[in-house]
């Protein structure tokens, strides 16, 4: 039988090391959720753009602009990596399976006013039930994305704001997470500007920043 101390001390050792290892090894994991796809285009441009394949394409650069730049330091994965439709409710159920570190659900806005223009972010209206540690984390994410948006891209900004859509209700107390509006279809001026192969990655930078920046996992 090994004697006392030396159990002691190798469970001493494991207590210590093991979260200390787990936590240098683990990527902060992140799931980026392109809204609509397939039958569901979400919102179509005036120029015909729709929102559908934009969003897929800002969080398909996210995914290439975390490998080519940051040496994937971080460890995304898509709710929907093709043109297809994806339930909200499966959409919730991969978040409640891989328990992200953030969760950002990401679509383009439309409006009747066609002067309409500027990025939104959305955090979850809060209920009684609503993690407190995890909404103000939320709240962080979605200034540190509008100040991006902001100072990188020089977009008008709507600011955030507070919703009640299912995916972020259902996740709400999982991990962080926001929605984004990345702009108004129904505004040429930004219709086009999303057409445009530069503006998607500075979409995906601006994501990538925002959850990068250091309070945010
Ligand atoms: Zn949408």
């Amino acid at each position: 039988m090994k004697p006392y101390w030396i159990i002691c001390l190798w469970t001493g050792i494991t207590l210590v090391y093991t979260p200390l290892y787990a936590q240098e090894n683990k990527r902060p994991i992140i799931v980026l959720d392109p809204g609509h796809g397939g039958v569901d285009s979400g919102a179509i441009g005036v120029n015909g753009i729709m929102e559908k394949d934009i969003v897929l394409e800002v969080a398909m650069e996210a995914i290439r602009l975390n490998r080519e730049l940051f040496g994937n330091r971080l460890d995304i994965y898509l709710t929907r990596y093709r043109d297809t439709l994806i339930s909200l409710n499966d959409r919730t159920r991969l978040v409640k399976v891989l328990k992200p570190d953030v969760f950002i659900s990401i679509h383009c806005n439309q409006a009747e006013r066609k002067a309409a223009q500027g990025i939104e972010v959305y955090v979850q209206q809060p209920k009684s039930n609503t993690n407190s540690y995890l909404r103000s984390r939320s709240k962080t994410l979605a200034e540190v994305i509008l100040s991006e948006f902001d100072q990188a891209l020089g977009f008008k900004i709507r600011g955030m704001k507070y919703s009640n859509f299912q995916v972020l209700r259902e996740t709400q107390n999982i991990c962080p997470g926001v929605l984004l509006e990345l702009g108004f279809l129904s505004n040429w001026e930004e219709a086009e500007h999303s057409w445009r192969k530069e503006s998607v990655r500075g979409y995906g930078m601006v994501i990538l920043q925002g959850i990068m920046a250091k309070e945010n996992y």
